[in-house]
């Protein structure tokens, strides 16, 4: 099959021979129809991942067909159109068992451990299926915004966890693809005012045909400020940061008000990862601070719901579709903050 390699740090190798994937007794074989770049591939890219053994298939944000059934398979048909999630929990252990798979002591994902996406063909094991991990799709909605289940599926964790509530001011810090759909989320969930904060040129104007009550440039605003006027001083009931930033970790814990919360959603590099907080704000003002990472099953079943009823139109993300050699190119468009959601077709 036509396979994309990671096979070391920044090299990317098409190919053409690559052996098609087993099929599971017990699983299947998924054709894979669209598969999108994730912010994670970009940083897989250059500089690895402790679950990623190179040489391996990355890619987690899969949708497709399924291809080939195993001889035990009953849950699913050959020719059903269906979307991966990316986290494959265990189903026995104690955060599983708490409804919290993300959190799953095995820790397994496709694109990290197992085969990823950017491929023809993946196999689907067992407890993909077990877990509930693989959901049918209906008829009209197409496998570009079908695959957005997954990265759709984190940014609904991410909010269940912060709490946002009808008539909730949520500030968002990064107008990439994901701070976007938070965005576009928290709208379906009653928000009443959406403030998004950004520094990329690019990524401004592309957030403009966004939903969004204030859109600062923080080039040229400071962001805190604009905030407080925005909330008679007060600050948002829920701030999420969307972007690999540390400064602005510490910049969102002055946009919260008292017993408001702040969600530290993109991670850091790692040589980055410790940064100074006013930790007596978030004393004082009893700010509630947290991160979220991944999704559970029970969230890529609400994130293909809300896709399904166009609460959350993921569609108006995609900026690209190219097919699957173009993945260098697809990564400098995502990394570069040109595109938001790039979409790789193995088989054009
Ligand atoms: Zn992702
Ligand atoms: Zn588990």
């Amino acid at each position: 099959m036509k396979a994309v390699v990671f096979e070391s740090l920044e090299n990317m190798v098409i190919r053409e021979d690559f052996p098609d994937p087993e099929l599971p007794r017990d699983g299947f074989i998924l054709k894979v129809e669209s598969v999108a770049i994730c912010g994670s591939d970009v940083r897989i890219f250059h500089r690895g991942h402790i679950n990623v053994k190179p040489p391996q298939i990355i890619g987690h944000e899969v949708a497709g067909i399924v291809y080939r059934v195993g001889e035990e398979t009953t849950e699913f048909k050959e020719g059903e159109r269906v979307v991966l999630g990316a986290d494959v929990p265990c189903g026995k252990c104690y955060y599983c068992l708490r409804g919290h798979q993300n959190n799953c002591t095995r820790a397994i994902a496709f694109g990290y451990q197992l085969q990823g996406g950017f491929a023809q063909f993946m196999a689907v094991p067992r407890d993909a299926i077990d877990a509930k991990i693989v959901q049918r799709l209906p008829d009209n909605l197409s496998f570009d915004e079908a695959c957005l289940t997954e990265p759709l599926a984190c940014v609904v964790n991410g909010q269940d966890l912060s709490g946002i509530y009808a008539g909730d001011t949520v500030a968002i810090i990064g107008a990439g693809p994901i701070g976007l759909m938070h965005a576009m989320l928290a709208r379906a969930k009653g928000a009443t005012k959406i403030i998004v904060s950004e520094i990329s040129e690019k990524r401004l104007e592309m957030a403009k045909d966004f939903d969004i009550d204030v859109l600062i440039d923080a080039r040229e605003k400071d962001p805190v400020e604009v905030v407080l006027r925005e909330t008679d001083r007060l600050g948002a009931d829920v701030v999420i940061v969307a972007a690999p930033s540390g400064s602005a970790q510490a910049q969102a814990i002055y946009m919260a008000r008292n017993l408001g919360t702040v969600n530290f959603f993109g991670g850091l590099p790692p040589n980055t990862k410790e940064i100074p907080i006013d930790t007596n704000r978030v004393h004082y003002k009893e700010i509630f601070v947290h991160g979220s990472h991944g999704s559970s099953p029970k969230d890529n079943a609400i994130a293909l719901k809300l896709i399904i009823t166009g609460q959350v139109k993921v569609g108006k993300l995609i900026t690209h579709i190219l097919p699957l050699e173009e993945i260098n190119k697809g990564l400098k468009l995502v990394e570069s903050g040109e595109a938001l959601k790039v979409i790789l077709k193995p088989w054009n």
